[in-house]
């Protein structure tokens, strides 16, 4: 989200809304990634596996799309998987109506298939390509995602390259650096992000990076950012991957996103990992860097997060209390905005 839309979030959230929406478009993927929370058994609670639930094609994933998106009027759309890109002939739809309406997209895939050269050219539409590390232990991981392909797919196209940081990946000399100084060179990447593994309760994956782990990683992370200009990891990011939120309820992009799966129905709780996530070792990008800013005293008196706080208990009640008299008159309380 840009700083600019900082103000219309906010006003948003005094009115009872979350201005965040992360939609699974569908259910389906050809990887089999290790440690994808989307087929993880707990991801979506008593719903079932994301595999077995209901999704949808053609003119009825995108008017349901829209649908949602009319409902919800947020600031800023994830659409994720799933993988996208099995979807992308309604998306050759769905964008540019979604950049007629001002909405900022972040599209997220694995980039298996060849991204269409039309999207280059929607203004809003954020892309961001899934890589799992170098060549050696990417290509394993995410096959047939290979590098190989990877490259061919985003041929004229401007993306960011997100690594997910694993177990696997830590205590390698040099493997980071070396990460950097490969996609740095590549002129269709603009920015490197770099999160990390966030595990569910009671998990003993390979993925799971140790308390130890953390540290070093982050260590390595802080000095390598300074040698290259597309790496983007302000101190805030790596500040609140250090002093993670303990619980959802202290997670400010959990209590500002809508996450919807992929019958777009299903909510998706409490965050888009769904299932029991450890938010005291959460790896998102997006809420390292909203768990520093609510740190953040204003006049060195009030935090952001009471603020926040305090405004969404506000909004809340205040569309309560206007729901009410609207259903009486037997108005509709599905279209929000
Ligand atoms: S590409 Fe994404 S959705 Fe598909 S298996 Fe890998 S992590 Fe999961
Ligand atoms: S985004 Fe991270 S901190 Fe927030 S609820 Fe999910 S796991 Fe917890």
């Amino acid at each position: 989200m840009k700083p600019s839309a900082v103000i219309p979030a906010w006003g948003k959230i005094l009115r009872g809304k979350r201005p965040l929406l992360s939609i699974e478009i569908t259910r389906t993927c050809p990887l089999h990634c290790p440690g994808c929370y989307a087929y993880q058994p707990e991801h979506l609670g008593p719903a079932g596996p994301l595999r077995d639930l209901r999704d949808f094609q053609g003119e009825a994933l995108i008017s349901g799309v829209l649908s949602l998106v009319r409902r919800y009027r947020p600031l800023h759309l994830s659409v994720v998987g799933g993988e996208p890109l099995v979807r992308y002939r309604e998306l050759d739809k769905l964008l540019p109506e979604l950049d007629r309406m001002g909405i900022e997209v972040q599209l997220v895939t694995s980039a298996v298939r060849p991204v269409p050269i039309a999207w280059g050219s929607i203004r809003n539409l954020h892309l961001v390509v899934s890589v799992d590390g170098l060549a050696a232990d990417h290509d394993v991981r995410r096959a047939p995602a290979t590098y190989d392909r990877i490259l061919k797919n985003i041929a004229g196209h401007r993306i960011t390259i997100h690594c997910t940081i694993t177990r696997p990946m830590v205590g390698k000399a040099g493997y980071f650096e070396e990460f950097a100084t490969f996609w740095s060179a590549r002129e269709e990447v603009r920015k490197i992000w770099f999160s990390l593994y966030t595990p569910q309760e009671g998990e003993h994956s390979a993925e799971r990076l140790l308390p130890e782990d953390r540290e070093i990683v982050l260590r390595q992370l802080r000095n390598l950012r300074g040698g290259f200009g597309k790496i983007e990891l302000p101190d805030g990011v790596l500040d609140g991957y250090h002093r993670a939120p303990s619980a959802p309820n202290e997670c400010i992009f959990s209590q500002t996103t809508t996450c919807v799966s992929a019958d777009l129905k299903t909510s998706i709780s409490p965050c888009q990992f769904g299932g029991h996530p450890v938010c005291s070792e959460c790896g998102c990008v997006a809420s390292a860097a909203l768990t520093t800013i609510g740190r953040y005293k204003i006049a060195g008196l009030v935090k952001v997060s009471d603020i926040f706080a305090w405004s969404q208990k506000f909004g809340q009640r205040a569309s309560a209390k206007f729901a009410a008299p609207e259903r009486a008159m037997g108005f509709s309380a599905s279209e929000e905005n």
